[in-house]
């Protein structure tokens, strides 16, 4: 293992960036795994051009808008989104010529909005303390701004099955191959569930012995919805992206065979282990994935046995929180 470069990729030209989102390398971990002889493989989606999963996405919803006649030329594209997901639509949007125009609650950090901007969408900044039904609700308008505003769509990536089924066709079939059918088990998170939905009902598919197995943010009702069929009580935490306080309709719960609760503290420590030990740069999200995959690895304790999880994004976004020692003890996690 001493060759600089990877061989083989990116040989040909493409004919935009589109045709760059996906085929993310699989890499398997050396150092935070030590004593662990379960092989643990990731795959680093910080590799996608918009930096994070949700590119997958992006494009998935957009074409699906196009061929069912919904989203026309010069159409717009409406989410209530201050995340990857609309970095992923903003992306799709600049290249095929859309207008995006996003809401994002007030409490989301100034560098995403900018992002945003970046793409040339439009954010419009709400309100975080209003109720979930008030007009300025950050959900609510967007919804209503679809509705209003002539040619848009709202991409409502918590109930569009085009979210998941991107993964159905592009994440699952990649891990299939990448491990060449050896993999045994998949961890990943649930935001929308699109990602562990996806790529878990592919996978099954292929071999119904893998394991789907789903971390959660300790706050987040999926985990106890998963155990006993109720939501239980949510309370807030840290971790971004990831985890809900309801149940949205593109998690595929029969998918997952578990879930399991990860604190912020475990995931913002492991996210920067993988920095500092690994060189994969990461964001909570993917901290709190693999810690999940190592206790999940240590259980298994097997040669042959094979564990791949998900990193969604880059740590580039989150610079100036776990990333930042003083945001970090500001906040009791170091
Ligand atoms: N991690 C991060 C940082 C994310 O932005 C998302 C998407 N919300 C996820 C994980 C989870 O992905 P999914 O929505 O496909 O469940």
């Amino acid at each position: 293992m001493n060759q600089v470069t990877a061989p083989m990729r990116h040989q040909k030209a493409y004919d935009n960036v589109l045709q760059t989102i996906g085929w993310t390398p699989l890499i398997r971990l050396n150092r935070v795994t030590e004593g662990i002889r379960t092989p643990v493989y990731v795959k680093a989606e910080f590799f996608n051009p918009g930096g994070s999963v949700k590119d997958r996405i992006g494009p998935a919803i957009i074409e699906a808008a196009e061929r069912e006649g919904r989203l026309k030329p010069g159409g717009v594209i409406v989410e209530g989104t201050s995340g990857n997901t609309g970095v992923g639509l903003a992306l799709a949007a600049a290249v095929k010529g859309y207008r995006c125009i996003f809401t994002s609650p007030d409490k989301m950090s100034r560098e995403k909005v900018k992002l945003l901007e970046a793409f040339g969408a439009e954010v419009i900044v709400t309100p975080t303390a209003v109720p979930p039904d008030h007009p300025d609700n950050y959900v609510m308008m967007a919804r209503r701004i679809a509705e209003e505003t002539p040619n848009a769509i709202l991409a409502n990536q918590f109930y569009n099955q085009a979210n998941p089924e991107a993964h159905y066709r592009s994440t699952g079939p990649e891990l299939w191959e990448q491990t060449e059918g050896r993999i045994t088990h998949l961890v990943a998170s649930a935001g929308t569930g699109g990602t562990i939905s996806g790529t878990g009902k592919y996978l099954k598919e292929r071999n119904p012995a893998i394991r789907v197995i789903g971390a959660d943010p300790d706050g987040s009702v999926y985990a106890n919805y998963k155990r006993t069929g109720e939501l239980g009580e949510d309370h807030p935490y840290k971790v971004e992206g990831v985890g809900n306080d309801k149940l949205p309709e593109t998690l595929w719960f029969d998918v997952v065979d578990e879930f399991r609760t990860i604190t912020d503290k475990d995931a913002f420590d492991m996210a920067r282990r993988l920095t500092r030990e690994e060189g994969l740069f990461v964001g909570g999200s993917a901290g709190l994935i693999a810690t999940l995959a190592l206790q999940v690895a240590r259980e298994v304790d097997d040669p042959d046995a094979l564990v791949v999880c998900i990193l969604p994004d880059t740590g580039e976004r989150y610079l100036s929180k776990l990333y930042d020692d003083e945001w970090m003890r500001d906040n009791d996690m170091m």
